[in-house]
């Protein structure tokens, strides 16, 4: 299926493992700290799920890596260059953001809110293997179909897809994805889990996944970054014995249940 998929040859050996890096990271809109002080070293390449109740700075922290704030406090990079109000310093990076209200442009169909994407990500490939994507990303979210529908006109939940379909159509270096299954019903979401998890195992971007789920935050991250009620440092924690694990195998496995204890153990203990 990834046939036609041109895989990124602009990494470098120098920029590997470097990743996304919050030194001090703090945000304050104005009524006092919402975030941080935050230290965060995430390698390229992974999948790292962000988990915290409601208010946490979950969309925060992926407005900044996104580099929509226009001020924060401490540093913030993605591979060895600063993220600043404009991106990331240098041109070559894609970051993708899917947020949390999908984002669409009202005034275009499903189609050509993909394609506007791509032309703008991907100005350099033909319209016709732009096309080509943006048609294959809605079919494998299961939107074949409502390609020609307005937003307006599709439901919450296919609303979304629609912007899952964007961001992976776009293939940025860094993901940041705003609780993107949360108006998916439970097979949908399964399903499109198991998507996110098989594209990115044939095409490892950096993923920075929100999700008040705890379960989803285990099934899908390779780390967990924890955000707690009150402004404060996160817990991180190691995922990689679930992570590693084959995903049909992962819901039944002692160490997705063992996970699940250790989780909401620290989340009793942080409210
Ligand atoms: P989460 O995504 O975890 O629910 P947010 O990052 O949206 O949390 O919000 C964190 C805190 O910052 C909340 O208390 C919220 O009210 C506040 N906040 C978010 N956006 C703004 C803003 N633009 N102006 C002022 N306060 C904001
Ligand atoms: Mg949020």
């Amino acid at each position: 299926m990834e046939k036609g998929v041109v895989i990124d040859s602009r990494h470098t050996a120098e920029k590997e493992g470097q990743g996304l890096v919050a030194r001090a990271l703090t945000v304050d809109y104005g009524e006092g700290p919402v975030l941080g002080p935050l230290d965060l070293d995430l390698p390229e390449r992974g999948i790292y799920t962000v988990l915290g109740p409601s208010g946490s700075g979950k969309s925060t922290l992926l407005r900044a890596a996104a580099g929509l704030l226009p001020d924060f406090g401490g540093s913030l990079s993605y591979g060895g260059r600063p993220i600043g109000s404009a991106g990331v310093a240098g041109a070559d990076i894609r970051i993708g953001l899917v947020p949390q209200n999908y984002g669409l442009l009202p005034w275009q169909t499903a189609i050509a809110n993909v394609r506007t994407a791509l032309k703008i990500a991907r100005p350099d490939e033909s319209r016709a293997r732009r096309g080509a994507a943006a048609l294959r990303w809605l079919a494998l979210t299961g939107l074949s179909g409502l390609e020609g529908r307005y937003p307006r006109a599709l439901s919450g939940g296919q609303q979304q897809r629609v912007a899952i379909a964007r961001a992976f159509a776009i293939r940025p270096d860094l993901l940041l994805l705003d609780e993107p299954f949360s108006a998916l019903d439970a097979v949908t979401r399964e399903d499109l889990q198991r998507l996110l998890l098989e594209s990115w195992r044939q095409q490892p971007s950096t993923m920075l996944f929100v999700t008040h789920d705890v379960e989803e935050a285990i099934l899908l991250g390779r780390k967990i970054v924890m955000l707690t009620a009150a402004a404060g440092p996160p817990v991180l924690i190691d995922n990689e014995a679930v992570f590693s694990l084959a995903d049909e195998d992962k819901r039944d496995h002692d160490a997705f249940h063992e996970q699940t204890r250790h989780i909401r153990r620290i989340m009793r203990e942080r409210r």
